[in-house]
């Protein structure tokens, strides 16, 4: 199976799955560029997967159905136009052959879910390489404890986030953490692909803790900047990640 980022909007990335002359899309938040790679592909499309219920993760759902009645797999907790298999935690999920788990990972939104098929990883607005999404509709702690889910699977997993927000998300990690090698290093590498045109996503978990600063909350330098934002003492990991997502949202 081919995995294919099709870029969408200013940095959406909607990804096509491919087997033979089948295929499945996450997240379509546009039909057109997919409708355009099944026809120049000759593909035919079999599964629609949803991770959770923003405009640019589903506005091509309709679309897409008008073309092709397939199953639409989504999140349990949302409302998704087109749904036809709601799935939750525990939950499996074949595409194109590959079974998927379904993992609840809330905080984004109220009931994101992702998709994870060793080693692939679907994970929507919730991790992003080097950083994490904003909070829309759950707390710190439910983010929180989403992240550490994902930062759990194996070291060799490959993250397939929905939105190039990488170079960003490092200039924030390198204003939290300014001697993090490992920050200056995803730095470095990030430009080359940016520069090329080259998606810095799908990226391998097993280097994120190096230099994820919101999976750095037990880090004394990470704490330190933290509580000099929050202008307080920050008592948990929690109270640090929200700090840190505070602060990022104005960065
Ligand atoms: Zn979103």
């Amino acid at each position: 199976m081919q995995i294919i980022p099709l870029p969408a909007f200013r940095d959406n990335y909607i990804w096509l799955l491919r087997d033979g002359s089948r295929a499945a899309v996450v997240d379509p938040g546009d039909a057109a560029p997919v409708l355009a790679y099944l026809a120049a592909e000759g593909l035919t499309l079999d599964a629609i997967l949803i991770t959770h219920h923003h405009a640019d993760h589903i506005g091509g759902v309709a679309e897409l159905l008008a073309h092709a009645s397939v199953p639409v797999h989504g999140p349990a907790r949302e409302n998704i136009p087109g749904m036809t298999h709601p799935v939750s935690e525990g939950d499996a999920v074949t595409v194109l052959g590959k079974t998927f788990r379904v993992l609840d990972i809330p905080g984004h939104t109220g009931g994101h879910v992702g998709y994870y098929g060793a080693p692939v990883l679907f994970c929507g607005d919730t991790l992003f390489a080097a950083g994490c999404g904003r909070i829309f509709e759950g707390t710190p702690a439910q983010l929180f404890a989403s992240l550490e889910k994902l930062a759990a699977l194996p070291g060799d997993t490959q993250v397939y986030c929905t939105h190039e927000y990488t170079l960003s998300n490092l200039a924030f990690a390198a204003a939290v953490e300014p001697d993090n090698a490992a920050v200056s290093e995803r730095i470095a590498l990030s430009q080359k692909l940016r520069g090329n045109n080259t998606p810095t996503v799908p990226f391998r978990l097993a280097g994120e803790r190096n230099s994820n600063p919101f999976l750095r909350t037990r880090e004394t330098a990470v704490i330190r900047q933290a509580e000099i934002r929050a202008g307080q003492a920050l008592e948990t990991p929690v109270e640090v990640f929200a700090a840190l997502r505070e602060w990022k949202n104005g960065f």
